[in-house]
């Protein structure tokens, strides 16, 4: 049998940079990802770019060279994955973590095996369940959490749900594309969070009439050929539609984050742990990188959680 110092779950920017640490300070480690090396970052629109300029998307000192100032999907991906092969890190892939189970050490058993270590992070992000609206008709298959391109709607009548930055992003796209766009917003105002230069984008083409827009508004129904929405007077709205874009966000696994025994607080199910440490409630094992802010997922990104790696290396190192 062999006993792993550390196992880490979840093989995106924050899994690698712990699998990083965890070599730099002698540990032996495996990564388990049920999906290819930074799974979420693969399923991000193609033509996305981050808010993020290169340098603060680095790992580990390695520099991410990028010809523009904010990199895109494919540059990340080059990234992270060429770190991965470069530096080997010794990463399980398409294999889901199911259960952690602490004995004297943890237990860790996935899709394709049972696996022993002295300490686990989860580090598995929130990309993969989507926050659903909960309306009758949200499984028609016309109805899409994920965007990926605008082709596909080229033509098409598109109700994009949401304010933020993938909503953004998407019904600006698809109306380039010569679909007809109308944003239904639940708040009074497009997010303040959305990327600087895209912002002026929408409000103008908002102002101007090219892409219609509701807010402080609420979708009530979906059916296959409309969409039935109130608007800030309580007026109900049935207008036609081709396809949903619910960008309504994504959330961390809390079922799993349960079952393996972590405290969830408050309103937005907030993971406990120890600030300091990263260590959660349950002694040795530790959490890292966006799966920490719960349900509030503004809360972490690369960027400011990069550092989750170092602080529970350090933690780890002095009680192994
Ligand atoms: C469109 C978009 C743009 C963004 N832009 C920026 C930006 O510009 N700058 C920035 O700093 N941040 C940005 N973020 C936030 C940040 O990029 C992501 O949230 C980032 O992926 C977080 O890294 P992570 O390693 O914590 O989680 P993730 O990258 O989500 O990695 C988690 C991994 O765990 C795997 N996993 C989940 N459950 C299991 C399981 N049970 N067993 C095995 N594997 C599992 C997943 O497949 C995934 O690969 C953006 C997010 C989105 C959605």
């Amino acid at each position: 049998m062999i006993l792993y110092d550390v196992i880490i779950i979840g093989g995106g920017p924050i899994g690698l940079n712990c699998a990083l640490e965890a070599e730099k300070a002698g540990l032996s480690y495996l990564v388990i990802e049920k999906g290819t090396i930074v799974n979420s970052l693969y399923n991000y629109p193609l033509y996305m770019t981050f808010f993020s300029t290169a340098d603060k998307l680095e790992i580990a000192d390695i520099p991410f060279i990028s010809t523009a100032p904010k990199p895109g999907r494919r540059d990340a991906l080059e990234y992270y994955q060429g770190i991965s092969r470069q530096r080997n890190i010794n990463i399980n892939l398409y294999e889901e973590v199911l259960k952690v189970t602490k004995q004297e050490n943890f237990l860790v058993e996935t899709t394709k095996d049972k696996y022993h270590a002295k300490k686990v992070i989860i580090s598995t992000g929130f990309y993969d369940i989507p926050n659903v609206m909960n309306v009758k008709g949200e499984d028609l298959p016309k109805v899409k959490h994920y965007y990926s391109e605008p082709y596909p709607y080229a033509n098409q009548k598109i109700a994009v749900i949401g304010s933020s930055n993938s909503a953004v992003d998407a019904a600006l796209e698809t109306y380039r594309k010569g679909a007809e766009v109308t944003m239904i917003i639940r708040h009074s105002e497009i997010s303040k969070s959305v990327k600087y230069w895209v912002k002026p984008d929408i409000e103008n083409r908002i102002k101007e009439g090219s892409i219609s827009a509701y807010f402080n508004a609420e979708v009530l129904e979906i059916t296959p050929n409309t969409i039935i929405f109130k608007d800030e007077n309580q007026t109900v709205h049935e207008i036609q539609n081709d396809f949903v874009l619910a960008m309504t966000g994504y959330l961390p696994n809390f079922e799993f984050l349960k079952a393996c025994g972590i405290k969830l607080q408050g309103e937005c199910l907030n993971p406990y742990y120890n600030e300091d440490t990263m260590e959660t409630n349950v002694s040795g094992l530790y959490l890292a990188g966006v799966v920490c802010g719960g349900k509030d997922t503004h809360l972490w990104f690369i960027e400011n959680s990069r550092i989750h790696a170092e602080i529970i290396m350090k933690d780890i190192s002095t009680r192994i």
